[in-house]
């Protein structure tokens, strides 16, 4: 796995750190290419041309945001999509809307692993997915729509959202806003999975969040941050099953990405294996 990480933005940096560290947990081959953060689209292109020539390498992973000079659009379409380990190239996202096999995006895939291990049924059920980004909220609900649930999308210009939210058997909050999704817009038992990922700086805020868990508060007062989803951390006491952050999420982020880039090697390997075997085209050295 080829990772370019542009610049010096921290919580990119703590990103790919972690998963380049798991290419190595599992032995898998990876390399770091951190261009500035002066870099221009032209760059960008011919380092990602370079990777997708490059036989040794089967998954290519630009870590977000680029910066504003650089056409990330332009970028993330150069990506072969047979090594488009994060699935956001057209091509792969085209793939997931017909319903047909290619390079799921990780974190919606983590979400979707983490229901189906936890045996939570989702035909027939009402899906709620608060936002709509086409990294998360888009092809989350694809995916729980190809599982046959019936999926309500929901963004900022949502009408009445905590009841929206409160008919839903499975909620799933990608939306940027900390503790945003409270404990009386959950119907209880309901299943919640909770993408957020936001970092609590301010003290009134994390008083208000976590003011019925001292723990917490604690650890903000120790650290002077500490990290809280999209849901309000007393959601669990309603819900039926939710996802921790940080936990749930996040890590099985990582592990889908790994499990892409396995995916991807074995498909594009079986490829080229085929075209030699039927002398079409030789192997690539
Ligand atoms: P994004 O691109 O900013 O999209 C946010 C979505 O939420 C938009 O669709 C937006 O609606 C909607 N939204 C914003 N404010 C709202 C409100 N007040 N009411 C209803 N909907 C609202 O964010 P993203 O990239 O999808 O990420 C979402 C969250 O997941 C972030 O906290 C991010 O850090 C986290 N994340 C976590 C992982 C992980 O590995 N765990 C991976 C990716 C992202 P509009 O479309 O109408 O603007």
């Amino acid at each position: 796995m080829a990772a370019v990480l542009v610049g010096e933005n921290a919580a990119s940096q703590i990103y790919v750190r972690s998963k380049i560290a798991a290419c190595e947990q599992l032995g898998l081959g990876s390399w770091l290419h951190t261009p500035p953060a002066t870099v221009s689209t032209a760059e960008m292109l011919a380092l990602v041309a370079e990777l997708n020539a490059r036989d040794d390498v089967d998954g290519i992973l630009v870590q977000l945001p680029l910066p504003a000079q650089v056409d990330a659009k332009r970028v993330l379409e150069a990506v072969d999509p047979a090594k488009d380990v994060d699935g956001f190239h057209p091509v792969n996202l085209g793939r997931l809307v017909s319903g047909r096999a290619g390079l799921v995006a990780c974190t919606p895939a983590g979400a979707m692993e983490i229901l189906r291990r936890s045996g939570i049924a989702l035909e027939g059920a009402n899906a709620a997915v608060v936002g709509r980004s086409d990294i998360v909220g888009k092809p989350m609900a694809l995916l729980l729509m190809h599982a046959n649930a019936t999926v309500t999308i929901c963004h900022s210009k949502t009408r009445d959202l905590p009841g929206v939210v409160r008919r839903a058997d499975i909620v799933v909050a990608a939306i940027g806003r900390a503790a945003m999704v409270e404990p009386d817009w959950v119907r209880p038992g309901a299943t919640v999975i909770d993408v957020g990922i936001n970092r609590i700086i301010d003290v009134a805020e994390a008083e208000r969040i976590f003011a019925k868990f001292p723990a917490k508060l604690t650890q903000f007062r120790e650290k002077g941050a500490v990290l809280v989803g999209d849901v309000h951390p007393g959601v669990a006491e309603v819900a039926g099953a939710i996802t921790p952050v940080p936990g749930g999420v996040g890590p099985m982020t990582i592990a889908m990405l790994m499990s892409n880039t396995v995916k991807a090697a074995r498909l594009r390997r079986a490829h080229t294996a085929t075209k030699t075997k039927t002398g079409a085209v030789a192997a690539q050295p």
